[in-house]
Parts: structure tokens; C-alpha cells; sequence
């Protein structure tokens, strides 16, 4: 079994991972840029920008979610209830939150949720 003190760490560093993620997601976007609106750059340019634009935007999306995730599961981690999946009440496996320590379901409820 994993134990509570080990499963905070691996969020607490999960959560400054994303953050640093998001931060650098960020400062890549070209519509972050101050000088964007004024540049008058070709069309070319401006679509360029834009397909970067939404692909930041995606994966910042993504990031977000994994970010709540984390929440959620440090929350699991004050009640005592890591460990246990939100879906079926099954131990699990301690190798499984190693892995995903922001997880809140057994491999088999996850496989049945993504179906
Ligand atoms: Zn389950």
C-alpha cells in the first residue's frame, strides 16, 4: 500500500509540473505576444499564429483538467480515501497511483469509463 505521505508528494510535484507546463504553454502563444495586434503581419502569418494559437489553447485545456484532477485527488488524500476507487470501491493497486497519482479509479473502471 502507498502511503498518504508519498501520495501528497507525488501530487505536490504533479501540480508543479502542470504549472510550469501551463506557464511555458503560455508564454509560447503568439497572441500573448503585446507587439501581435500592432505587428500587421501578412496573412500568412496571422493564420500561422492562429493554428498555434489553438493548439496552445488545447493542450493548456488538457493541462487545466489534469490540474483539477490533482486537486481532487489531494483532497482523496486528506479524507484517507486515495486508494479506493470512486467508482466501485476496490482497493487500487499502489503501482497504479505510482504511475497516475492523480487517479480515482481502478484500471477496470477506467477501461469501462472510456469506453
Ligand atoms: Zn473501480
Amino acid at each position: 500500500m502507498i502511503k498518504k505521505e508519498e501520495i501528497r508528494n507525488l501530487l505536490e510535484k504533479e501540480k508543479q509540473k502542470v504549472t510550469q507546463q501551463l506557464r511555458t504553454l503560455k508564454e509560447s502563444d503568439p497572441f500573448e505576444d503585446p507587439t501581435h495586434v500592432t505587428d500587421n503581419a501578412s496573412v500568412d502569418t496571422d493564420v500561422r499564429e492562429q493554428e498555434a494559437h489553438q493548439r496552445i489553447e488545447a493542450e493548456m485545456d488538457a493541462l487545466r483538467k489534469k490540474f483539477k484532477d490533482i486537486d481532487i485527488a489531494l483532497k482523496r488524500v486528506e479524507k484517507g480515501s486515495y486508494d479506493t476507487c470512486n467508482r466501485c470501491n476496490k482497493t487500487i493497486p499502489a503501482k497504479r497511483l505510482e504511475l497516475i497519482p492523480e487517479t480515482i479509479h481502478c484500471v477496470s473502471c477506467e477501461e469501462d469509463l472510456v469506453r
